[in-house]
């Protein structure tokens, strides 16, 4: 049987065993608030700031939006608010004047009241309203999330036990029903419904304790956590950088630090702030390199018109090409590729020629 097989079951079984079925583990947007979020960040001029993308997958996800819009606003969480650079102050106090109207205030009373009460609404025109998030707003925002992280920890906690136990089928399975359930959806088109060859490969050699690049000599429980990282990092979970923090927590980071600065080619992974990451990349980008090895490798045994001279090593944006060069290797030379990452931050890649 194949590793693929073995490890990832027949695709048309996998949805008998979706995580659905047995409820709730998914953590759940509040759509409302996502809605509300990204209003304040889209940059934007116009009352309805959303793109047409944005506004028709909210519309998908809550219906009619005004009424939404109403109760953000009445409930204080949101503000209309006018682009006041449109006009000067001059300007606003010679409408006001003009119209017999109080001149007093900051510009923003100035620009609100021309915006209000001049019957002329070609003013108005030039005083463009836009959606405002107020401090409630904000606030509301910050909770949620906040308790939405802790919701997605324990979901991403479950990935990774799913991933130690080998079980990648439900681990795919998980990850791709979560990330339909987010309002951007935009990557999801396509075929991204499933992680892909190298990706699978890349998991498969991770969790069979295949070696890292460096023969460290890590705490058990560290490796165990460096490799659900590794493999996160490769299918791409939502915060990233925040998972990772909370995972370590309970790593002793200043016991760990010696033994990385202390690794065989004493290669220099940085700070006490910087070395978890530095260390996190390293190893995920010579997992990747072998991924990628393996999947040329397979093609060529497997195509029958195969026409590429060999492998070259791609070493752009990274200073191993001052150092070595554009390297090229045919397939008869092939055991000189070396073995890459080459150094911390390389970003040295291998690709067929
Ligand atoms: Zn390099």
């Amino acid at each position: 049987m194949d590793f693929f097989k073995r490890f990832f079951g027949n695709p048309d079984s996998e949805k008998k065993h979706s995580r659905n079925e047995q409820g709730n583990s998914y953590p759940k947007y509040n759509y409302e608030l996502e809605f509300l979020d990204a209003l304040n960040k889209t940059p934007t001029n116009k009352l309805f700031g959303l793109n047409t993308y944005w506004e028709g997958r909210y519309k998908e996800l809550l219906g009619n939006l005004s009424p939404i819009l109403e109760k953000f606003l009445s409930q204080g969480m949101l503000e209309i608010s006018l682009k006041e650079e449109a006009l000067k102050v001059s300007e606003l106090k010679k409408i006001l004047n003009d119209n017999n109207l109080p001149q007093s205030g900051k510009k923003e009373i100035l620009a609100k009241r021309v915006f209000e009460e001049v019957a002329d609404k070609s003013y108005a025109a030039n005083l463009i309203p836009f959606y405002k998030l107020t401090q409630k707003g904000q606030d509301a925002i910050d909770l949620y999330r906040e308790n939405f992280f802790k919701e997605y920890y324990n979901f991403q906690l479950n990935q990774a036990d799913l991933f130690l136990q080998k079980n990648l089928n439900e681990l795919e399975s998980n990850h791709f029903q979560f990330r339909e359930l987010h309002p951007d959806q935009r990557y999801l088109l396509g075929k991204f419904d499933s992680f892909g060859e190298r990706a699978k490969s890349i998991l498969k050699k991770l969790c069979q304790n295949e070696g890292f690049r460096i023969k460290w000599n890590f705490l058990p429980e560290f490796e165990k956590r460096l490799r659900v990282l590794i493999a996160f990092k490769e299918i791409g979970i939502r915060l990233f950088d925040e998972f990772k923090n909370e995972y370590l927590k309970e790593i002793d980071l200043d016991e760990l630090y010696p033994i990385i600065q202390g690794n065989p080619e004493r290669l220099n992974f940085g700070s006490k702030e910087e070395f978890v990451t530095n260390l996190v990349n390293f190893e995920y980008q010579y997992f990747w390199n072998q991924g990628k090895l393996q999947e040329i490798i397979d093609y060529r045994k497997s195509s029958s018109n195969f026409r590429f001279q060999g492998i070259q090593v791609l070493n752009d944006g990274c200073e191993c090409q001052a150092k070595y060069g554009e390297e090229k290797f045919t397939w008869d030379n092939i055991k000189d590729l070396p073995v890459l990452p080459r150094h911390v931050k390389c970003r040295c890649i291998i690709n067929l020629m």
